[in-house]
């Protein structure tokens, strides 16, 4: 037998930006018989589910529930409402937009990336995408495009490689200021039900999300919200498309079933999901982020390292992305400290690999985890030779112990 339990004892800290730690609350609902699909139990539960969700996006309008990862919610925002060389603006705010784009090509989508060029003078050396979307430079790129050859915008709410958070209503406004038709599509995979996101209000075409991450869910289950644009859209859109094409799944939703099979079991967990998040309150929900994104930032401030994120409006409430020093290789102290202390941080993805390592904060978490993980942080860091200005817990602890 292969031993696939590799864990020393007690419970592993699992602080990496999504998959985030699973309430047992949620594991225990997912662990139920598994239903017909058919059946009328199921219907009651998509019903459920269905309307619940819409309650997290701020949307009244339908919300579109895949069983696959947030990719396959990317590829069927695109090709729902897109046709082949149709022209679509994105903006890199680091790894993920970046994925995306690739994607979109492979589409036969014909993309165009603006970025913010100012990040190597801030801090020499220090790797680029420190930033959220520069909404300035949206709207000054669509009112140059009188004959409305853009389809559409795309941008990521929460970067999850880096911890910049972008504001999506300054995107909506830059749009409505070009007075140009382009659809907005927004990746929310890791902001929503971590921060405040309003899908209907803030004019979203289509939102994607995921389950790994404020929503506290295994992966494997992902989400397009949908205007009533973007259905519009959907109806002249000539990518092809057949297992994501929202109308046949919209359709049979009204009576709580899919046009195939379902993960069930990841939608009871997202049915109990819903339940806690709803019970505590969405404002709780994204006040408790806040704290404890604070609680690690203070942390960073006392090591003395800088953070990833450059621009103190766009610091995320979900993770926290730490610049090592120059000559410290950030995989070989993620290792170290994995090894050591049986704690998971993220990954520098693409250009900032080796460079950044990322602090999860979001999912089962609560103000000693945190402060278990950013002990781990500390102690590993001082293993492996960095020096450090300060204690970073003795920080955290001041900022946990203070606030309310
Ligand atoms: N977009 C963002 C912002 C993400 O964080 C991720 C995954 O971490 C993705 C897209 C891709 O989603 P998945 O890995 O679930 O396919």
């Amino acid at each position: 037998m292969v031993k696939l339990d590799f864990h020393p004892s007690g419970r592993h800290f699992l602080q990496i930006p999504g998959p985030s730690p699973v309430p047992d609350r949620i594991l225990r609902a997912m662990s139920l018989p598994t239903i017909d699909h058919r059946g009328p139990e199921f219907g009651a539960l998509g019903l459920k589910v269905l309307s619940g969700i819409k309650q997290i996006f701020k949307t009244r309008q339908p919300v579109v529930i895949y069983p696959a990862s947030g990719t396959g919610a990317w590829e069927a925002a695109l090709v729902n409402t897109l046709s082949p060389q149709d022209h679509v603006l994105m903006y890199e705010t680091g790894h993920f937009a970046s994925l995306w784009q690739k994607l979109a090509t492979r589409l036969g989508v014909s993309t165009e990336t603006l970025a913010w060029a100012g990040d190597d003078q801030e801090l020499p050396g220090a790797p680029s995408w420190r930033r959220g979307v520069q909404a300035d430079l949206i709207e000054a790129r669509l009112v140059k495009d009188p004959e409305h050859r853009i389809k559409a915008v795309c941008v990521v709410h929460n970067e999850t490689s880096t911890g910049a958070t972008s504001d999506i209503l300054a995107v909506r406004r830059a749009i409505d200021a070009a007075q140009h038709p382009a659809l907005l599509m927004v990746d929310s995979i890791s902001g929503l039900a971590c921060v405040d996101y309003r899908h209907d209000e803030w004019g979203v075409d289509v939102t994607i999300s995921g389950s790994q991450k404020g929503l506290m869910l295994p992966p494997g289950m992902s989400f397009n919200a949908v205007s009533s644009r973007a259905l519009d859209a959907a109806k002249s859109a000539k990518l092809p498309r057949s297992y994501f094409a929202w109308d046949e799944i919209i359709g049979m939703n009204v009576t709580g079933y899919w046009p195939y099979t379902p993960n069930t079991n990841l939608l009871y967990g997202l049915s109990e999901a819903l339940d806690m998040l709803l019970e505590e309150g969405l404002d709780a929900v994204f006040r408790r982020h806040a704290r404890w994104a604070r609680g690690v930032r203070a942390a960073v401030g006392a090591w003395g390292l800088p953070l990833q994120c450059a621009e103190p409006k766009a610091y995320s409430p979900v993770l926290t992305g730490v610049i090592t020093p120059v000559g410290m290789d950030a995989d070989a102290l993620r290792k170290l400290i994995y090894d050591r202390f049986d704690l998971s941080l993220g990954t520098g993805l693409g250009k900032v690999k080796g460079r950044m390592f990322r602090i999860g904060h979001l999912g089962d978490s609560n103000d000693l985890t945190l402060m278990a993980t950013l002990a781990g942080c500390e102690m590993g860091m001082k293993l492996a030779g960095i020096k450090l200005a300060g204690s970073g817990v003795q920080a955290a602890m001041n900022e946990f112990g203070a606030a309310g």
